[in-house]
């Protein structure tokens, strides 16, 4: 037997070589240059984006490779290895309904650039990737940035060079996705590629998106993160996401905060917003992302201080709660953490929005082979499809790979 599936992250060498000869077979020529954005995993935090709160990502070693040419016609055409075809817009085109498919991601970011003021041109580009998409682990959000930083770049815009162009950046994508793909996202995916810093977690904000850079360096405390996609078929995604939003909101309104996380800034407790509030359902969300938000603070606080066991236990319980109170876990999630925290996982949680998607565990470094054929072993028993798995340190956000 084969063992489980790995899905291993590309050297920049490799991808950049991987889009650079396929641009030359594809669109003919050199493109001016490679550039590569990576996917990201919440650390903890979750659900609490829309409510103002905090969440901590880091970027992923798997990336987004970009090559890309301008034309001078204003036309976008695109080819991906992951997508059949050629993907083919006019920019002055494009707009909020009028554009379809994957290219989306990417004319929307020269749409968003350009509303921004920018003199964007059309391009020939091919991309490649090694992040698995839908799996939680921002794919949109990777060949959005991959696109910014390399528009950034040979426009000329220096945007890149600091963290409030980063920032602008990462608006252009988020607009890119909700306004051009039609896709609804907090902010935290883009962050996340572009504001992150290697061997750092990243501490967004979301009621300001101000960030903070946390030392993260699991293997220096003897750790390694490993990511299992689940491959949990998602069902009813969007519907329930929008329940959540719609009675996270709807307590605030009734709590008189504009947002949950405000409630906690004025030093009110949790136990008494849960007591003001009606009913039992929205106890519970409010319950999850009240409490969520203190394990964020309380995270940060253990790995500054180096204490990975306190850390473990708020993944933990970061599960928990998403399980019993937000009540957006599938089998395959709980089952992924079970069994990596009874192989030794000093925490496990999912991660991203949940019903499906990703979990990731902290496990001693040189286990995550064991622990993945365990996982993999125990979705075979309860008849769930295939898990995949992946290991990450906390990589660098997007950038320019080859020189232009
Ligand atoms: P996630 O971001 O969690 O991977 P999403 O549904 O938000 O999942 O985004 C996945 C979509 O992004 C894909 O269906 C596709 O439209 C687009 N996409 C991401 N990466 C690529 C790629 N390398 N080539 C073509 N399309 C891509
Ligand atoms: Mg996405």
């Amino acid at each position: 037997t084969s063992g489980p599936e790995w899905l291993t992250a590309w050297s920049d060498d490799d991808g950049a070589a991987r889009v650079a000869s396929s641009f030359a077979s594809v669109v003919g020529g050199a493109a001016e240059g490679v550039w590569s954005a990576p996917g990201r995993v919440n650390l903890i935090g979750e659900h609490t984006d829309y409510n103002g709160g905090l969440c901590l990502p880091i970027a992923i070693e798997h990336r987004t490779f970009v090559a890309l040419r301008r034309r001078d016609d204003g036309v976008v055409r695109l080819a991906s290895a992951q997508r059949d075809g050629v993907w083919e817009v006019a920019l002055d085109g494009v707009a909020p309904g009028t554009v379809h498919g994957w290219g989306a991601y990417v004319a929307g970011v020269a749409w968003a650039l350009a509303g921004d003021g920018h003199d964007v041109p059309g391009f020939d580009a091919v991309v490649d990737s090694c992040v698995p998409f839908g799996a939680g682990l921002s794919s949109s959000a990777a060949l959005e940035s991959a696109f910014a930083v390399a528009l950034d770049d040979l426009l000329g815009l220096g945007l890149a060079a600091d963290d409030a162009g980063r920032a602008r950046l990462a608006a252009a994508c988020v607009r890119a996705e909700n306004e051009i793909a039609g896709a609804p996202t907090g902010g935290m995916d883009q962050a996340a590629s572009l504001r992150s810093r290697a061997r750092h977690a990243l501490l967004l904000d979301c009621l300001d998106l101000s960030v903070t850079h946390v030392p993260y360096d699991a293997s220096s405390a003897g750790l390694e993160l490993l990511v299992v996609d689940t491959r949990a078929p998602h069902s009813h995604v969007d519907g329930e996401y929008a329940e959540r939003r719609d009675a996270t909101h709807a307590a605030a309104l009734a709590l008189g905060v504009p947002t949950l996380r405000e409630w906690l800034d004025a030093d009110r407790s949790v136990d008494d917003a849960v007591a003001a509030l009606p009913d039992a359902v929205s106890r519970r969300r409010v319950r999850h992302v009240l409490t969520e938000i203190g394990r964020t603070r309380d995270f940060v606080t253990a790995l500054t201080g180096g204490d990975w066991e306190r850390a473990g236990r708020l993944m933990d319980a970061s599960h928990a709660s998403l399980r019993d109170d937000y009540e957006v876990t599938v089998p395959e999630l709980d089952t992924a953490v079970e069994t990596a925290r009874s192989e030794g996982a000093v925490g496990a949680r999912m991660t991203g929005g949940g019903f499906g998607g990703s979990a990731i565990a902290l496990v001693p470094a040189g286990t995550a082979g064991a622990v993945a054929t365990s996982v993999a072993a125990e979705f075979a028993r309860h008849g769930f499809a295939p898990p995949a798995f992946l290991t990450s340190d906390a990589a660098a956000p997007a950038a320019r790979v080859t020189p232009v």
